[in-house]
């Protein structure tokens, strides 16, 4: 039996779709240039369900624990589940053969972990990189300045296969101001797609939140990651 928010979820996921459909047509580009990230964290795996089962083909879990917990409740066949949060490398072994991507690597040494963990597991994982576009000191991802020299090392490692870039930009109250750090993501990521390193393909660009869905699209963004406009706002205190 359906549960009584279902009705909401496949709303929100609806009105959502036409947020996405709306800009791409705005952007001139293709709806299957972007993809929806529905983001969990927080939300107990019936209300995930729903959102599955209303079509929500991708999602995103900030905690590693809270994604082992919840994992197995979950109706995941065909889904991606994606690991968006900080992630510290003593639990990379743990996490790793439980995700298919990665989108939160900020370091050299994250990158090891990962590549070294993939190694042992014989996969290949799946990643993408997380750019302090900002330069917030209170933020996780890279400095942008180092982004170069980390894809060069990253391109070098025997078991990751690197797909694009993700950031959370900081907040902004103007359209124009959010447009122009999407634009500058953008354009990093063209400027590296140019440089043709091995194991580096550049064909997710993961940015985009609730808020601020139709400028990154309008800016290039590949793949739009959204939490409360689906799920509603999250109770971080249960
Ligand atoms: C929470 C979170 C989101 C979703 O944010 P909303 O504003 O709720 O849509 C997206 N990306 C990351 C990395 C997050 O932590």
């Amino acid at each position: 039996m359906e549960k009584w928010f279902a009705d909401d979820i496949r709303e929100n996921l609806c009105r959502i779709e036409e947020s996405i459909a709306e800009a791409c047509v705005r952007a001139g580009r293709r709806r299957d240039e972007v993809t929806l990230v529905g983001v969990t964290k927080t939300v107990d795996a019936e209300r995930v369900n729903a959102a599955l089962a209303a079509g929500l083909t991708h999602i995103g879990e900030n905690y590693v624990q809270e994604l082992l917990a919840k994992k197995p409740l979950l109706n995941l066949d065909g889904v991606s589940l994606e690991l968006i949060g900080h992630l510290q490398t003593n639990k990379v072994k743990q996490v790793l053969p439980q995700v298919d991507r990665i989108q939160s690597v900020d370091s050299l040494r994250l990158a090891s972990a990962i590549s070294k963990a993939a190694v042992n597991v014989g996969k290949t994982a799946s990643v993408l990189v997380e750019v302090n576009i900002g330069e917030e000191e209170s933020k996780t991802g890279l400095p942008k300045e180092q982004l170069f020299d980390l894809l060069a090392q990253m391109s070098e490692m025997p078991a990751l296969s690197v797909e694009g870039l993700m950031c959370i930009p900081p907040f902004y109250e103007k359209s124009e101001q959010r447009r122009k750090v999407f634009s500058e993501m953008y354009q990093m990521f063209l400027d590296i797609r140019d440089k043709k390193l091995d194991n580096v393909n550049m064909h997710t660009l993961s940015m985009g939140m609730s808020a601020d869905v139709t400028e990154a699209i309008l800016e290039g963004s590949t793949m739009v990651r959204v939490g409360t406009a689906l799920f509603g706002a999250r109770n971080y205190a249960k």
